[in-house]
């Protein structure tokens, strides 16, 4: 296993529960809450974050905006709009690539050492799970191998059936091609 592997760690929790530097949300274009893991999320951090999150103007799908983290035991939160799964010939692919490269990219700006992704765009926006997955991985790599992001980056899987498609992909080891 080459060192690149080290950074990424894949878990099974609720991401609300994780003590790293920046969780990821998986939000909307309001940025003021909805249901699955922005719910969650918004509900574990309390009502201050809403009021953050009316101040930001909204987020362009694909883009990533940093709030504070207020009750929860990480820093900071990443919001970031995945894309809505509308049979794969909408730029999905493009935009979901986008979300985590736009949010590797706030947390190495903001000298991030540990950021934790939920499994974006799988829930209620239907992305298909194992091309997400490949996607994020193919992502991450790119951040890990160029030095764009020197952190530590947790996979959270809110369902076995998601970290069992990372564990796999990994095992596989198509993603590290240096
Ligand atoms: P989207 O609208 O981007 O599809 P969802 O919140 O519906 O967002 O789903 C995204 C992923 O988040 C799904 O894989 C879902 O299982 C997962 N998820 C839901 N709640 C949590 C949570 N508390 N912690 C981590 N992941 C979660």
């Amino acid at each position: 296993m080459k060192d690149t592997y080290k950074q990424i760690q894949v878990v099974l929790d609720d991401i609300t529960r994780l003590n790293v530097d920046a969780i990821v949300n998986a939000a909307n274009n309001s940025l003021l809450g909805g249901g699955g893991v922005d719910g969650a999320i918004h509900r574990a951090a309390g009502k201050e974050l809403l009021e953050e999150c009316r101040t930001l103007g909204g987020c362009a799908t694909g883009e990533s905006k940093m709030t504070k983290a207020y009750k929860l035991p990480c820093k900071k939160i990443i919001h970031t709009v995945g894309p809505i799964w509308k049979g794969g010939d909408q730029r999905e692919a493009q935009l979901l690539a986008s979300c985590y490269d736009t949010a590797l990219k706030l947390a190495e700006e903001n000298q991030l050492t540990s950021i934790a992704f939920p499994c974006i765009s799988t829930g209620v926006y239907h992305y298909p799970r194992k091309e997400a997955a490949k996607i994020a991985l193919e992502t991450i790599f790119k951040h890990i191998r160029n030095g764009a992001y020197k952190g530590d980056i947790l996979l959270c899987c809110f369902l076995p059936e998601d970290a069992q498609i990372y564990e796999q992909l990994l095992k596989e080891h198509l993603y590290d091609k240096s």
